[in-house]
């Protein structure tokens, strides 16, 4: 199936409205159905730590929030808690944290050997590392990395002091990609600054970039962040980004954001609707989740069985084919579903 859709036209989709609206999402569901079939991929997430080096103005993990109290898991209990009750449904697990080296070597690199052999996919979501750090996990067991740019262009990456810079972002992407990494990344819609071009230089960025996956994530106000009082972006204007997204690169892998459902009721199944194709369980230990704290404390929450409420409420079945062994199979030209 080529490009049935365009960076230029991004914009303009995101305002769709009515029939038109559903006429694009249906687009979007088709394609996605047309390569995946209705399958979506259900994948465990822990949030090993919530220490970060950096000071991203959106973020409420951003290291000068004072009013969060920092924490990091023992792999012994992940592990223990992991292996005590995964539910069936799910085919991968992503490791995430804030930006904290520390973390990656006496959390991440351990368990990953821990589970390497293991029946899980192994995903990671830690900022940008050294390239000897992404060696060891790669060595440790995982090969599916998530790297959003969060914004695509530059003076706008700075003024809102994402990661780093954009440049070092790019650059680490381009070299998970070229090391053998399945990559995905991502950006945050209505984000403070966020104008039309800007937009259309995140996607058109986006799209010409090494990745096998991209998520949109509505921008949330967090109270501990710079942009308190910045509007939310909407439920719609997002799933209309997701039905975007999904035309622009059919086959890539496009996650449903557990943030959705705080962007309006519903959110998360009509995102797989729109044409996702990856559902996350929330799998960190109850007493660290209000810590692991990106925007509010009353996070959306979604446990195994809520997912495959909101898979089923949208008409689709959970995948039995993990991430990464569907990729290879497509790579190779086999018939992964
Ligand atoms: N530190 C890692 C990194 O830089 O890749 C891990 C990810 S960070 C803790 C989690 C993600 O939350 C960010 O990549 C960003 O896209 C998202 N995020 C942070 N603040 C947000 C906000 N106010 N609204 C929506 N998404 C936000």
């Amino acid at each position: 199936m080529g490009n049935v859709f365009h960076a230029e036209s991004f914009s303009h989709s995101l305002n769709l409205s009515g029939h038109e609206q559903e006429a694009f999402r249906r687009q979007a569901e088709e394609c996605r159905n047309a390569l995946f079939g209705n399958k979506v991929f259900v994948r465990g997430v822990v949030e090993i730590a919530n220490f970060c080096r950096e000071n991203c103005g959106y973020c409420a993990m951003r290291r000068d929030n004072r009013g969060l109290n920092r924490y990091r898991l023992s792999v012994d209990d992940i592990y223990e808690e992991l292996m005590a009750g995964l539910p069936e449904c799910l085919t991968d697990l992503n490791l995430q944290a804030g930006e904290d080296p520390i973390a990656v070597r006496e959390i991440a690199v351990p368990l990953l050997h821990r589970l390497k052999g293991s029946r899980l996919g192994l995903s990671v979501c830690l900022g940008t590392l050294r390239h000897e750090d992404y060696a060891t996990l790669r060595e440790a067991g995982a090969d599916y990395y998530v790297l959003k740019v969060e914004t695509g262009n530059a003076a706008h990456y700075r003024d809102v002091a994402a990661p780093g810079t954009l440049e070092e972002r790019l650059a680490a992407i381009r070299h998970l990609a070229a090391s053998g990494w399945k990559v995905s990344s991502g950006f945050i819609l209505g984000l403070p600054g966020q104008t039309n071009e800007i937009l259309k230089e995140t996607i058109g960025l986006l799209e010409a970039l090494p990745l096998v996956g991209c998520s949109v994530s509505p921008f949330i106000p967090g109270e501990d962040t710079r942009f308190p009082k910045h509007p939310a972006a909407s439920l719609e204007t997002t799933l209309n980004a997701v039905a975007g997204l999904r035309l622009l690169s059919p086959r890539r892998i496009i996650p449903a954001v557990s943030a959705m459902n705080l962007a309006g009721e519903g959110g998360y199944a009509r995102a797989l609707r729109a044409g996702a194709n990856l559902a996350t369980v929330n799998l960190t230990p109850e007493s660290a989740r209000p810590d692991y704290q990106i925007y509010r404390r009353d996070r959306a929450i979604m446990t195994g069985k809520r997912i495959l409420q909101e898979i089923e409420k949208a008409g689709c079945e959970p995948s039995s084919v993990g991430l990464c062994d569907w990729l290879c199979a497509r790579e190779r030209g086999g018939s992964p579903v």
